[in-house]
C-alpha cells in the first residue's frame, strides 16, 4: 500500500493489544468510558453490494433496533427519509451508536452514489476505520475503487466484508484476487467459507481455528430469527464449534497462508513463525506456526497501520457473518486513542490536540441537518469534554454560542447525554450559527481543525418559485439548505436574473428540489440542467487602481485600491482557489479596511467577465490605496474591492473551465471500437482501455463474463444522455459509472459556443 505510510503519521503508533475474540453479545454492555473500547467506522461500498443490509443487521444484532427492516420493503432504520426509499439510494449520512462486546461502535452510514460524494468525504473525515462491503459475485466494482481511493486519502484502516456469498457465482477467492488486482491491496483473509452459494452456512475463523455457523436459512421467515435480546434468538442462531473434518485440510492451509502473509510484514509474528516453522500443517495445535494471540495482534497492527486489510465473508441478507464482522471491528480497527493526536491551526500556528477528555475541547462539525424538530449539528469530539449547555466558540466565525442539548444518535432516535468526550460522535441541539467544517472549542484555547474538503458543484438548474409571493421563502429555504450541504451553491445569473442552484449531479439537484418542496413548502419550477462553468486567470495584470469616490453632498464614500492579479494554477485541492494578501505599507489602507477589500474581492469572484461564471485559481494582492479621514468606511472599501477586482479581471486574459467526469464503461469486446469512437466524439480522453494495454485487462465487472473496461475523462457537458446511448449501442449490456474529476480548460472552439457572440 503506497500512500498509506508517511513515517510520522499518528496511525503508526499502534498500541499492541490483545483483541477480544469471544463472539460476544450486546449484553456484554457498553464499557466505553474506556476510550480504547470506542470504534468509529463507516461502511462503504459500490451501490447494491449490501451496505444498507449490513448496517441493518448490525443494528439489529447489537440491539440498537428491535425489528429487522428490509431495504425493499422500505423499513430500514438508517434510511429514514422517505426520499431515500423512493430512490433506493442512501442519501443522508447517519451516525448510529451501538454496543458490542464491551465496546461502543459508532457507525456512520455513508451514501454510495457519487452524486453525494460530499457526504462520503465528510463522514470519512471523522472515521477511524472503514468496513468495505464487496458483492461476492462482482468483486471490486468501479465505485468500490472510488471509495477505496478516498479511504486511502484519509489513511483509514480497512476491513473488507465479501457479502452475498449465498448468491450463485459468489466466490470469496475471486473477490480477494480482485482486491489485489484492482486496488493493489494486501488482503489478510481471516476466514474460509463453509459451503458455497445457497449452501453457504458459515465460516471457519482462521485466527481461533473454529467453525462459526448459522442455523436459520430462510430470509423470508423473520419469525425464525427471533429477538436478539433473548437467548436462542438471531445471535443465538450462531453456533461455534470445531472445524468440520472435511474442511480441516483446506482450513489449515488457509491458516498457514495467513500466517505467512502476516509474518512477511510483521517482525513479532515473523519471530514466532521462524521458531515454529517446522510444525506440520495438519490439525490441532501442531498446525499453528504463530500462536493465535500473536497472529491476532499482528493482523491488528498491520490493519491499523494501513499495510494490509482484513477480509471476511458473509451473507448479510441471511444474517450470516455479521457477528464475526463486529468482533473484527473491535479486534482489528483502531480506537481514538490509537489514532492519536489531531492537528489544527490558530492564527497561523499549528496546534496539536490529544484524544484525552482532560485536554481543552476541540470538536469538528461534520454535518448540519435542519430536522423538523430543529437544527442538529453533528460533531466529532477530538479532544476534551463537551458538557451540555456549555459555552463554546465557533472557530471559523469567531463567535461564542451555547451548545444546548447533546444527543447520542441511534438512527432516527436520539438519547440525551450530559456530556461527550474525546472520540465521541454526537448531535447538538440549539447551536444556531455553526456550519459544517467549523471547530467548536473553548474560547480560552481556540483551534481550527482541518475542515473536510468540499467537492466543486458541477451542474446547475434555474429555480423559480411557482408563486411570486414565495420569493422570500425560497431565498430563506435555499440558505438553510446551503447550511446543511456545503456542496450546494446558489447565485443569480447576471444575464437572466434567474436563481441558479448548483450541485454535484442531476440526482443531487433533484433531491434538493424535493427537499425545498417537502421540508420548506416552497414549490418551484426547475429549468434544464446546465453545466456549471468556471473561469480562471491565464495572464494576470499589475497595478490596477480603482477609485470609489462619491463626495457630492450627504455622507460621502471614499476608497481607493490598487490591485495585482496573477494566475494560481496549483491552488490546493478542496480550497476555494483564491488567495489574498496585502503588501500595503505605511498605513495607506488601515487593517480593518484591508479585510473589507478582501471581502469585496470575494464578491467579485461570483461574477467573472466571461459570461458571469465564477472565478477561481487566482491570487490578488492589494499593493496600495488611499483613505479619507471622514468619508472612508468598511462598506466603501468593500465596494472598491469588488469593482476594482472586476475591472482588473476584465484586463486579464481569462479562460473558461468546465467540469470533467471520470467515466468507467464496461462493455462486451465487440462493442469496444464503437464505444471508443463515441467517447472521442464526446471530447473524451481515454485513460485506460484494453487495446492500449494501460490498465484494462479484460476483466469485466458487473456485466457478466467476457467484458472489457474503458476509463476516460469526458467533459460533463458531453455526457447528457450517455447512459441511454451506451445501452442502445451495446444492446443493453454496457454499464457506465461516473465520478467527478475536477475542472479543465474549455477549448477555444467550444468556449465560443458556450459564451455566444
Ligand atoms: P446498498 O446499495 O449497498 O446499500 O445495498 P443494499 O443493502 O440495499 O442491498 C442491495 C440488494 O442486495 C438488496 O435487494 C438486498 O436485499 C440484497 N442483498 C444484500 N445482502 C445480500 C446477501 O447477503 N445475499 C443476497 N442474496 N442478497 C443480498
Amino acid at each position: 500500500m503506497r500512500v498509506l505510510r508517511p513515517p510520522t503519521h499518528p496511525r503508526e503508533s499502534v498500541v499492541r493489544q490483545n483483541p477480544s475474540f469471544q463472539p460476544a453479545r450486546a449484553r456484554g454492555g457498553d464499557r466505553a468510558d474506556d476510550r480504547s473500547r470506542v470504534r468509529t467506522v463507516g461502511v462503504l461500498a459500490h451501490v447494491d453490494a449490501g451496505k444498507t443490509t449490513v448496517t441493518e443487521r448490525i443494528l439489529y444484532l447489537t440491539g440498537a433496533v428491535h425489528a429487522q427492516g428490509e431495504v425493499h420493503d422500505g423499513t430500514t432504520v438508517t434510511d429514514f427519509d422517505p426520499e431515500e426509499h423512493r430512490r433506493g439510494v442512501t442519501i443522508f449520512a447517519t451516525a448510529v451508536t451501538c454496543p458490542w462486546a464491551g465496546h461502543r461502535i459508532t457507525l456512520i452510514d455513508t451514501p454510495g452514489h457519487v452524486d453525494f460524494s460530499v457526504e462520503v468525504e465528510r463522514s470519512l473525515r471523522v472515521l477511524d476505520g472503514v468496513v468495505v462491503v464487496l458483492d461476492g459475485v462482482a468483486g471490486v466494482e468501479p465505485q468500490t475503487e472510488a471509495v477505496w481511493r478516498l479511504a486511502d486519502v484519509h489513511r483509514l484502516p480497512r476491513i473488507v466484508l465479501v457479502n452475498k456469498l449465498d448468491r450463485p457465482g459468489a466466490d470469496l477467492d475471486a473477490a480477494v484476487a480482485s482486491l489485489r488486482r484492482e486496488l493493489g491491496a494486501v488482503p489478510l483473509v481471516v476466514q474460509v467459507p463453509i459451503g458455497r452459494e445457497a449452501g453457504f452456512v458459515g465460516v471457519v475463523d482462521l485466527v481461533a481455528m473454529r467453525a462459526v455457523t448459522w442455523v436459520d436459512a430462510d430470509p423470508g421467515d423473520r419469525a425464525d430469527v427471533g429477538d436478539p435480546g433473548e437467548p436462542g434468538g438471531a445471535a443465538g442462531g450462531m453456533r461455534v464449534g470445531p472445524v468440520p473434518v472435511e474442511l480441516a485440510a483446506v482450513a489449515w492451509r488457509a491458516r498457514r497462508e495467513l500466517e505467512e502473509a502476516v509474518a512477511e510484514r510483521h517482525a513479532h509474528a515473523l519471530e514466532a513463525f521462524a521458531t515454529t516453522a517446522t510444525a506440520t500443517a495438519t490439525t490441532g495445535t501442531a498446525g499453528r506456526a504463530v500462536p493465535d494471540d500473536v497472529l491476532a495482534a499482528a493482523v491488528r497492527d498491520l490493519v491499523c497501520a494501513g499495510e494490509a486489510v482484513a477480509v471476511l465473508g458473509g451473507a448479510a441478507y441471511r444474517n450470516r457473518g455479521i457477528e464475526p464482522l463486529l468482533d473484527a471491528v473491535c479486534a482489528y480497527l483502531p480506537s481514538p486513542v490509537e489514532v492519536g493526536a489531531v492537528s489544527g491551526t490558530w492564527q497561523g500556528r499549528r496546534v496539536e490536540r490529544a484524544p484525552d477528555p482532560a485536554e481543552p475541547l476541540a470538536a469538528l462539525v461534520f454535518k448540519v441537518v435542519s430536522a423538523p424538530t430543529g437544527r442538529l449539528t453533528f460533531v466529532r469530539v477530538y479532544s476534551g469534554t463537551l458538557e451540555k449547555g456549555a459555552t463554546v466558540m465557533d472557530a471559523l466565525q469567531g463567535r461564542v454560542e451555547r451548545a444546548g442539548r447533546i444527543l447520542q444518535v441511534q438512527a432516527d432516535r436520539h438519547t440525551e447525554v450530559a456530556r461527550a468526550v474525546a472520540g465521541d460522535i454526537v448531535a447538538l441541539v440549539g447551536l444556531k450559527g455553526a456550519r459544517t467544517g467549523t471547530t467548536l472549542c473553548v474560547p480560552s484555547a481556540p483551534v481550527l481543525l482541518t475542515p473536510p474538503g468540499v467537492p466543486a458543484a458541477v451542474l446547475s438548474v434555474a429555480v423559480e418559485p411557482q408563486r411570486r409571493v414565495d420569493s422570500d421563502r425560497l431565498a430563506q429555504a435555499l440558505s438553510r439548505l446551503l447550511d446543511d450541504d456545503p456542496s450546494l451553491t446558489v447565485r443569480t445569473d447576471p444575464q437572466t436574473g434567474q436563481t441558479l442552484l448548483s450541485g454535484l449531479g442531476e440526482l443531487h439537484l433533484e433531491v434538493t428540489v424535493t427537499r425545498l418542496e417537502r421540508d420548506h413548502g416552497v414549490r418551484v419550477t426547475v429549468g434544464r440542467p446546465q453545466v456549471a462553468y468556471r473561469q480562471t486567470v491565464e495572464v494576470g495584470v499589475r497595478g490596477v487602481t480603482y477609485r470609489h469616490v462619491k463626495q457630492d453632498g450627504g455622507a460621502g464614500q471614499f476608497a481607493v485600491v490598487t490591485l495585482d492579479v496573477e494566475p494560481w494554477p496549483d491552488a490546493p485541492d478542496g480550497a476555494e482557489g483564491f488567495a489574498f494578501e496585502s503588501t500595503v505599507v505605511g498605513g495607506a489602507v488601515p487593517r480593518e479596511y484591508v479585510r473589507a477589500v478582501e471581502a469585496g474581492c470575494r464578491d467579485a469572484l461570483q461574477d467573472g467577465p466571461l459570461g458571469g461564471h465564477p472565478v477561481t485559481g487566482l491570487r490578488v494582492r492589494l499593493t496600495d490605496g488611499a483613505v479619507h479621514v471622514k468619508d472612508s468606511s468598511e462598506p466603501a472599501f468593500r465596494v472598491a474591492g469588488r469593482l476594482g477586482l472586476a475591472q482588473a479581471l476584465r484586463r486579464c486574459r481569462m479562460r473558461l473551465l468546465e467540469p470533467v467526469t471520470r467515466v468507467t464503461v464496461t462493455v462486451p469486446p465487440a462493442s469496444l471500437g464503437g464505444v471508443l469512437g463515441d467517447l472521442a466524439s464526446r471530447r473524451g480522453r481515454i485513460l485506460a482501455s484494453p487495446d492500449e494495454g494501460t490498465g484494462g485487462d479484460g476483466a469485466g465487472s458487473g456485466s457478466g463474463s467476457g467484458s472489457v473496461r474503458v476509463t476516460a475523462d469526458v467533459p460533463l457537458q458531453e455526457l447528457f444522455g450517455y447512459a441511454t446511448a451506451l445501452r442502445s449501442r451495446t444492446s443493453g449490456r454496457g454499464t457506465v459509472t461516473t465520478r467527478p474529476a475536477g475542472y479543465d480548460v474549455v477549448p477555444d472552439a467550444v468556449s465560443g459556443r458556450v459564451l455566444g457572440p
